[in-house]
């Protein structure tokens, strides 16, 4: 599989995990607690950890918050996380930054939207307050461009200049340029008061797929600042998965993007992890980075009436949810693992042989067996109740003995 060719980007050290092109692209979530609420807070910030977000956004929109933040980041130490901590400040950052200087001390970069900051004002001394309490903290910032709150002093200037021009540009266009240039500017500002190039993150999120894709190639291709990717309110469920997926998926394969976060409605009550998984998975189907072990499954047929292999599917798949947290520690390398769970035999041992173990389930007209194949060869045949354990037991045994140190160790010195 060719690299994909990284665009050159300044690396930024977040909290100890570093974005840019030298680093691996930085899965990202934000929590949707109270974040007063400093039991809730740490609970989510942990399971968003768990499920592999490196690192974590939380509002930071009233003192209470603000006052939140330290008790927030020593309760995630507590439980053995020092996943970093991220401030997302709308219109008071500069007034809770400097109220709360534990809190402008616990978080590990503040997260700035030049849209609102200094809204109302002819200056940026707003901005400035955050840009210097970061610079005194020594904290990174993310200029966090947003389209529903884009400058709006800047896009009325720019759509007047537009206006005046011999060849008026279509307001979409004009957007997507004062976007690119709100961000520019507020970097190009954020360097005059004081941070470096490699305290700096820039983003210009819009919800539209394709404004997406060419607001950040534009973006890409006037700086070398790093570049947080995502698609802002991408929507729920299957909506907000394909979205964010066709958004973020061009982008990545151009090079572009050093951290992502993937902006799902959670369901009332849902998972919130499951925008983790999703950013892992978008990076893991494109060959990016591997995060967790792949399940190749056909999408069933005539030929497998019962509802017996999805069962399976489902099962395996999560098997290695549950597994992956403990699994990853002690066996690394078993992120690259690939699975079968095949309908029948049209494409079931076939597509097992290329699995490091592979399943092919009894189709309904079939003898009532399931091959297993391990590493291209014929294993074992299962038969009867108990298929699902004993394939569990097998991926056990296949995950102890091929990853981890002790079998690096072994291959080394044999
Ligand atoms: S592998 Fe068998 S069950 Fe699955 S889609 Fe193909 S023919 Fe149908």
């Amino acid at each position: 599989m060719p690299q994909i060719e990284r665009r050159k980007a300044v690396t930024v050290n977040i909290g100890g995990v570093r974005v840019g092109s030298d680093a691996p692209v930085v899965v990202q979530s934000m929590t949707n607690t109270d974040t007063a609420d400093i039991e809730s807070t740490v609970q989510q910030i942990a399971a968003l950890a768990r499920a592999g977000s490196e690192m974590v956004r939380i509002t930071v929109n009233n003192d209470a918050a603000a006052a939140a933040v330290p008790y927030i980041r020593d309760g995630i130490a507590a439980k053995g996380w020092n996943t970093p901590i991220i401030g997302d400040f709308h219109y008071n950052g500069h007034l809770l930054l400097a109220k709360y200087p534990a809190c402008a001390e616990a978080l590990a970069k503040y997260r700035i939207n030049p849209g609102n900051v200094s809204i109302g004002r002819k200056d940026d001394d707003n901005f400035r307050t955050m840009v210097e309490v970061a610079v005194k903290h020594q904290k990174p910032v993310r200029i966090g461009v947003n389209w529903g709150s884009l400058d709006q002093a800047l896009l009325t200037k720019m759509m007047d200049e537009n206006s005046r021009s011999a060849q008026p540009l279509e307001a979409r266009d004009v957007m997507l340029e004062t976007m690119v240039r709100s961000a520019l500017d507020n970097a190009a500002a954020a360097e005059r008061y004081g941070l470096r190039r490699d305290q700096i993150i820039l983003s210009a999120k819009v919800s539209n797929v394709r404004d997406l894709i060419d607001v950040y190639s534009e973006l890409a291709r006037r700086c070398d600042y790093a570049l947080h990717l995502g698609l802002t309110e991408a929507g729920m469920g299957m909506k907000g998965i394909v979205a964010s997926t066709a958004g973020l998926a061009p982008l990545l394969l151009a090079g572009i993007g050093d951290t992502i976060r993937v902006s799902l409605t959670p369901t009332p009550g849902g998972d919130r992890s499951e925008e983790v998984r999703c950013g892992q998975q978008i990076l893991q189907a494109l060959n990016i980075r591997s995060f967790m072990p792949q399940v190749t499954s056909c999408p069933g047929c005539g030929r497998t009436t019962s509802t017996y292999f999805q069962m399976l599917a489902e099962q395996v798949q999560s098997y290695l949810v549950e597994q992956m947290p403990e699994w990853k520690k002690q066996y690394p390398g078993v992120e690259e693992m690939k699975l079968a769970v095949m309908g029948c035999i049209v494409n079931g041992p076939g597509e097992s042989k290329h699995a490091n173990i592979g399943i092919s389930l009894p189709g309904t007209f079939e003898e009532p067996k399931a091959p297993v194949y391990i590493d291209g060869k014929l294993a074992v045949t299962l038969k009867g109740d108990g298929i699902v354990d004993e394939f569990k037991v097998i991926l056990d045994d296949y995950v102890k003995s091929h990853y981890g140190k002790a079998v690096v160790e072994e291959l080394v010195t044999a």
